[in-house]
């Protein structure tokens, strides 16, 4: 299957070739022609998998094929993700496909200003790309009209719904036209995200991929005993040190603790940067920016910041802090080994860890390796009197968000 049977516009072809894709991925070869054809669609497929370019491209292909329904101002498509980072990359994504079309696209994300917003939205524009907040702020003030809308797309449902934005969706949901095309897309399609679709898609077709996709089979995944944070660091100093580390994102649990290790980093040399919630959106892009310039080799991240991240050469997730959910677990990972590249995932786990760890190895099924660094040996062990994986699969259900949930220590 290659990019030319999807039946989609010359000038989106060339778009796409010239960002270097040959043939399109699982979840595009399957959605492209459904979305095409006007239905709605309930599509998930692991992260990383192409699903903005899924989207996108069968849209542009509509949005040039025919005439808007009226000539007022607004977008003819809305996108809604979870976070400014991923808006803006969907954003950025909608330019390379569309450069060779007649197209226009804005954002509506928070934690940039105003003004320019509030003149884009009194424009036509092709493509409108949101966080739920921000926009729900523009349309309380009756900035936007909606009255064109053909497309309503939910891109990350799960995330969306993880982030408490369900009753912001439903607003949006139902200040946008009856008359739609709406696409959800998530990493997966279990009970609430399922009931989210089913009240809002109209007769969906549901494409799921995610079978065996927990996994995450082409990244290499190992743990690393540690004593404690300063054991901790020690480690990390040998991980940065290895010759196959192109880049790495290193994760905390906390804001101030990223901020604690990326100072640590730049002290002894490393090119470091961090990303969290409470910086200011211009520092946010300028460390995006030069990541992708590879400027920095180390990112410090939050779960929240990193959630959508996308860089090509991530050869290295380092947990330095477990996340408090497997699913967390998962996503982080997610971040090395984009569009089919291998990566290596390697945690950092100490006494406070080992819950998480557990809950992860369910989640996932499987026994992680455990590495052993000459010189750099634990001390302690790691518990033995509970096996991480017991029964797995055999005695753990999923709870109802289909997350697995802080345990209780
Ligand atoms: P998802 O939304 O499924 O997490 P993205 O849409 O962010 O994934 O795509 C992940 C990466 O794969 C991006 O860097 C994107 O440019 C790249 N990509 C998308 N489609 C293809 C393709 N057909 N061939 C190669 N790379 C692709
Ligand atoms: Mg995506």
């Amino acid at each position: 299957m290659s990019f030319e049977n999807l039946n989609l516009d010359e000038r989106l072809l060339e778009a796409v070739d010239a960002c270097g894709f040959t043939k399109p991925t699982p979840i595009q070869e399957q959605a492209i022609p459904v979305i095409l054809e006007g239905g709605d669609l309930m599509g998930s497929a692991q992260t990383g998998t192409g699903k903005t370019a899924a989207f996108v491209l069968p849209i542009l292909h509509q949005i040039i094929n025919r005439e808007p329904v009226n000539k007022s101002i607004g977008p003819r498509c809305l996108v809604v993700a979870p976070t400014r980072e991923l808006a803006q990359q969907v954003e950025k994504d909608a330019v390379d496909y569309s450069k060779f079309i007649k197209f226009t696209q804005g954002s509506v994300v928070g934690g940039v200003s105003y003004g320019p917003q509030i003149q884009m939205l009194k424009r036509p524009v092709d493509m409108l790309i949101a966080t739920p907040g921000r926009l729900l702020d523009h349309m309380g003030q009756g900035r936007i009209d909606f009255s064109r809308l053909e497309f309503l797309v939910l891109d990350e449902a799960d995330r969306m719904l993880d982030m408490g934005f369900i009753g912001d969706i439903r607003k949006i949901v139902g200040a946008v036209p009856e008359k739609r095309q709406t696409l959800l897309f998530s990493a997966t399609l279990e009970g609430p995200i399922l009931r989210m679709a089913q009240s809002f898609l109209k007769e969906p077709e549901s494409i799921s991929l995610t079978t065996n996709t927990k996994n995450h089979e082409q990244i290499e995944q190992r743990i690393h005993w540690a004593d404690n944070v300063s054991h901790k660091h020690d480690l990390l100093k040998h991980y940065v040190a290895e010759e196959e580390m192109s880049q790495a994102v290193i994760f905390t649990s906390t804001k101030r603790g990223a901020d604690e290790l990326v100072n640590q980093l730049n002290k002894r040399g490393q090119k470091a940067a961090v990303l969290h919630g409470d910086l200011r959106q211009s520092a946010r892009k300028k460390t995006m920016d030069d990541m992708h310039h590879g400027k920095i080799k180390l990112l410090v991240a939050t779960d929240i910041a990193a959630r959508g991240l996308d860089f090509k050469n991530i050869s290295h997730v380092i947990n330095f802090d477990l996340p408090n959910t497997a699913e967390d677990y998962i996503h982080r990972v997610g971040r090395t080994g984009r569009a089919s590249a291998t990566g290596t995932a390697i945690s950092l786990v100490c006494r406070k860890d080992w819950d998480y760890l557990v809950s992860i190895e369910r989640l996932t099924g499987k026994k992680l390796k455990r590495d052993n660094i000459e010189g750099l040996e634990a001390i302690s062990k790691e518990p033995k009197n509970r096996s991480t994986l017991g029964n797995a699969g055999r005695s753990w259900k999923p709870s109802r968000r289909g997350s697995i949930k802080r345990r209780r220590r």
